[in-house]
């Protein structure tokens, strides 16, 4: 991370933190008179270290995930679908929750599939554009793991639409990134959308 430690980070943080909450008061609500505002900067500060994944760390951790893959015989697509993560938006700088689905075509060797949720969860939790954390995961998919081919599907429901602004609460954003043989048959990738896009199991 950077050059600045998490400490320093986060107490930097904090000052901004306190300076949002007097604006916020001078905006018309009472956050001075209210003890709920008491130690806000401090756990708002500590929220924002936790949502900005350090690209460092998400790295290590990927390296480490791609070097235990397993031998396959099995030729046909792999998916993991309807993931839930979070992350933040690098414009408003507000939550977004994501759903989602990626898949690949295996070379010689698969992934554990526990482990492409946990990709999924990873690079989505900083402060990346919903584009180009879909092309990252098609990418690292097709070109770390040497698949035939690969597939990421995101949906992406943005509070910075949702809450405030258009207000648009039903707004999803999709995005797409297609590899390999996903990208060369139409059939291919047609098969993935079909998948990741029918009804969930409802579990609850
Ligand atoms: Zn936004």
């Amino acid at each position: 991370m950077g050059t600045m430690s998490k400490k320093a980070a986060q107490a930097k943080l904090k000052q901004a933190y306190d300076l949002i909450l007097e604006a916020i008061d001078d905006l018309g609500y009472p956050v001075k008179t209210d003890q709920n505002f008491a130690e806000t900067a401090a756990r708002a500060a500590k929220a924002m270290v936790e949502m900005v994944k350090p690209t460092e760390e998400i790295k290590e951790q990927i390296d480490t995930m791609l070097s235990r893959t397993f031998p396959a015989h099995y030729d046909e697509m792999v998916i993991s679908k309807h993931n839930i993560s979070f992350g933040m938006c690098p414009h408003h700088l507000l939550p977004v929750l994501y759903r989602i689905s990626v898949a690949y075509l295996p070379g010689e060797r698969v992934l554990g599939i526990s482990k492409l949720s946990r990709i999924c969860k990873l690079l989505s939790h900083r402060p990346v554009l919903q584009e180009d954390l879909t092309q990252e995961l098609a990418a690292l998919l097709h070109e770390r793991m040497e698949t035939r081919g690969s597939a990421a599907y995101v949906e992406g429901l943005h509070l910075c639409m949702a809450a405030r602004g258009v207000g648009a609460h039903e707004a999803r954003v999709v995005t797409s990134a297609v590899r390999g043989v996903f990208r060369e048959n139409p059939a291919t990738r047609q098969e993935f959308l079909d998948l990741v896009t029918a009804a969930p199991l409802n579990l609850l």
